[in-house]
């Protein structure tokens, strides 16, 4: 497999370069080869070129089999002109590879329940939602404008671009729990009312998975009130972007999450949901398991290797009941350890 990597800025490299020591173990032992190609994106390629995404780099990308993403951005470059964000790296990447499906699973790992915000009887005994969002279409993209007086936005989606998200989801919901939960503002939006019909209909080819529907509002309360009544859950670009974000605090563990972005093809974007921690960058004090989980999540969506998903995710909590924690999710009779020790760690334990 050919993997590029776009290390991108702040913690960017730090995290990246543990996650390709731990696939290059996973390689090893379950026998399959992995070669790599940096790809230049974000604040450092503003330095370097100019600019945060040529399109040299989204070629690169879609030459190779999938993406791993450490982070983009940091405060070097935010008063640079707006079109010139190194933010514009990522949705340019995720345009110019048709990634319209952003998988945000978050999971609780009961050794680290004592970060989770909720109270131990809202959690039970642990936690694992997963946040399918449309990532292509939705406020996000469509057109906007403003003048001195007023400005606007546009929310619109077509039958296509809810069909193909809404089956990724059913798919998923297939392989898990078997039920899905829709999250819409039926009751105003003339979007969300068109999105509701199509998984009404679409439903109907997947007669094992239950199927409900909430407004935005009341999903958003009751991910804080009842978090385990959720399994999947499927909705549009802002709705996911803002629940998503609600759902990993819960987990209250933010270097410890990881994303996929994938398209219809195998070609997929993997990132953990974290920025650029421009504080710790390059100290050695980076939590590199978001994006060590990241890989698992690559290898098992675009590769369909859960054999080798799985080795990755039983590794890291082997590490964590070995009681090795990196400064984030430090308590007091852990054992402290840096960004390269714990991605050798993992690897060990792999
Ligand atoms: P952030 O996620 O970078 O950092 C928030 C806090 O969490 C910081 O205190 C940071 O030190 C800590 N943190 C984050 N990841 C960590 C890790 N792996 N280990 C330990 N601690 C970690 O969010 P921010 O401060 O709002 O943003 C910083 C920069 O990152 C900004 O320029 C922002 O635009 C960019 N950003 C990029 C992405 C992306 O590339 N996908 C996402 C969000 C923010």
């Amino acid at each position: 497999m050919k993997i590029a990597l776009v290390k991108g800025d702040g913690i960017g490299p730090d995290i990246i370069n543990e996650a390709v020591k731990v696939l290059d173990k996973v390689a090893a032992k379950y026998n399959f080869e992995v070669t790599y190609e940096e790809v230049l994106a974000g604040g450092c390629s503003i330095d370097k070129i100019g600019e945060p995404l040529p399109q040299s780099s989204i070629d690169q990308c879609l030459s190779c089999d999938s993406v791993l993403l450490g982070a983009v951005g940091g405060p070097k470059w935010d008063n640079v002109d707006s079109s010139l964000r190194p933010e514009k790296a990522l949705l340019g990447l995720r345009a110019g590879m048709n990634l319209f499906c952003n998988l945000r699973p978050a999971i609780m790992y009961p050794q680290l329940s004592a970060a989770c915000p909720l109270k131990d009887e809202i959690i039970g005994d642990g936690l694992d939602i997963m946040v399918v969002r449309e990532l292509t279409g939705g406020i996000y993209y469509g057109k906007r404008g403003s003048d001195e007086n007023s400005a606007f936005d546009t929310l619109s989606y077509t039958v296509s671009e809810i069909e193909r998200i809404v089956k990724k989801a059913f798919e998923i919901a297939m392989v898990r729990d078997k039920k899905l939960t829709s999250v819409d503002k039926a009751n105003i939006l003339n979007s969300s009312q068109l999105w509701r019909s199509v998984v009404e209909r679409m439903a109907k080819d997947y007669p094992e998975v239950k199927v409900n529907h909430l407004y935005v509002d009341n999903a958003a309360m009751q991910l804080v009130r009842d978090p385990n009544q959720f399994d999947v859950i499927v909705t549009t670009n802002m709705f996911g972007d803002i629940l998503s974000d609600e759902a990993s605090q819960i987990t209250g563990s933010i270097g410890m999450l990881p994303s996929a972005s994938l398209g219809s093809g195998t070609l997929g974007m993997y990132e953990p949901i974290h920025g650029s921690a421009p504080d710790i960058a390059g100290k050695d004090l980076a939590n590199p398991i978001a994006t060590i989980l990241s890989v698992a999540m690559m290898l098992r969506y675009s590769f369909n290797m859960e054999k080798e998903a799985k080795a990755i995710e039983e590794a890291v909590g082997n590490v964590l009941d070995l009681n090795y924690r990196t400064g984030d999710i430090f308590t007091k009779g852990m054992i402290k350890v840096g960004t390269k020790e714990m991605g050798n760690l993992i690897a060990q334990a792999i």
